[in-house]
């Protein structure tokens, strides 16, 4: 049977799968198993953070493999504890962190820090002073699971066939709705300080710094869902930076090791969890934490030397172009770093753009409100985004 026919009899049926089959990449190159060149604008819908076959990842991943790629989280291990430390050190917020394998459950992790937060801090006995309840915005993306698929704010993902859903999550259309939707069991705010999936929309500045103050005079949760903003994708480490804000729950997850799974909530509720509240077998095992401590080492070098800022500006001259040259196909350009998108006047334009980029070799992504939306490693060279963009 050829891989197709493999596929479509073993695997189930929950992707809308084209059958492209890619067999190898080197940097931000994909090749597919009849040989076609395509520039990756995509790396993975934001996971191949320092490209294809990055030599200090792949290093970092056979020497760790070689020596120990699992025990459990009953003993402690090396290198989650070290990149714990380098995630709060480049944070700049004075965190702990608990690993997981994908943003899912990263996400899941903040809940019951949020849940139990509300019950520890608010529930003077009586129950129904627990506070428990989290507020998420419209157009927001937080996961698969039954619970992160409830707190995303797209009803197209509630689908009845899975329900009943938990309760106590409910969705605003704005910042400012958050406000009047407070209740006295409210006890955390979740955004995504750019939505990713709902069309790379940044907020504005001022609305979350605002937001956060009134949260954090309020004693309610300001959690940053960063799973997609995270580790550089916005410029800086973490969106929450470029916003200047301190959020109370942080969330990481796709670029962070490269594409080995990981997930990370972070924290500054240092002491919210005891042993037995949470728990993940594989989350932050040797082999996924050792690839999280590369993935970091290379892009920390690609911010020091200036070649990401560099790299953020050649895109977004590219895209300024594209949308000022073409309003016939695009109204705008938005998102920030590289987390970028294209706005498409309508999803039939945005269909065929990016059926035609795959055509010419070149792999970019679809996001809501008729987006076409670019996540390339961030790793990519200058070469390889002109290319790509004479391709597109
Ligand atoms: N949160 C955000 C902002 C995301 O973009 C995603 C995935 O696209 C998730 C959560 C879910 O991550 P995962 O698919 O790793 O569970």
């Amino acid at each position: 049977m050829n891989i197709e026919s493999l596929d479509k009899a073993f695997v189930l049926s929950s992707y809308g799968r084209n059958t492209t089959s890619f067999v190898k990449g080197k940097g931000s190159k994909l090749y597919d198993d009849t040989g076609k060149e395509y520039i990756d604008f995509a790396s993975g819908i934001g996971v191949s953070s320092v490209g294809h076959g990055n030599e200090v990842l792949v290093d970092a991943i056979c020497n760790q493999a070689k020596k120990l790629i699992h025990t459990s989280n009953l003993q402690v291990i090396e290198p989650q504890a070290r990149l714990a430390e380098r995630i709060v050190g480049l944070s700049g917020y004075d965190m702990r962190c608990f690993f997981g394998n994908s943003g899912a459950e990263a996400n899941e992790a903040a809940i019951k820090i949020a849940r139990k937060y509300g019950k520890v801090s608010f529930d003077n006995g009586e129950f129904d002073k627990k506070r428990y309840k989290v507020i998420t915005l419209e157009h927001s993306f937080h996961g698969r699971t039954i619970t992160t698929v409830k707190a995303t704010g797209q009803d197209d993902f509630h689908s009845p066939n899975f329900s009943p859903y938990p309760d106590g999550f409910s969705h605003v259309g704005t910042i400012d709705d958050v406000y009047g939707h407070i209740d006295d069991e409210t006890v955390a705010v979740l955004i995504e300080l750019v939505q990713g999936e709902g069309g790379v929309q940044p907020f504005e500045r001022e609305e979350i710094q605002k937001l956060a103050l009134a949260m954090k005079e309020q004693g309610i949760l300001l959690m940053v869902d960063e799973v997609q903003t995270g580790v550089y994708r916005t410029g800086e480490f973490l969106a929450s930076n470029l916003y200047d804000i301190e959020p109370d729950v942080i969330t990481l997850a796709k670029g962070l090791a490269g594409g080995v799974p990981i997930g990370v909530a972070t924290t500054n509720l240092k002491d919210i969890f005891e042993p037995g509240d949470h728990g993940s077998t594989f989350g932050g095992n040797f082999l996924s934490t050792s690839a999280g401590l590369a993935v970091l080492e290379v892009l920390e070098e690609e911010k020091s030397s200036g070649a990401l800022d560099e790299k953020v500006n050649l895109f977004a001259e590219n895209l300024d172009r594209i949308a000022t040259n073409y309003p016939n196909l695009f109204s705008q350009n938005v998102g920030l770093g590289l987390m970028l998108g294209l706005r498409a006047v309508d999803s039939k334009i945005q269909q065929t753009v990016m059926s035609n980029a795959f055509e010419e070799g070149l792999i970019v992504l679809k996001a809501g409100r008729n987006t076409v939306r670019f996540l390339p490693p961030l790793t990519i060279t200058k070469e390889e985004i002109i290319e790509g963009f004479n391709r597109f």
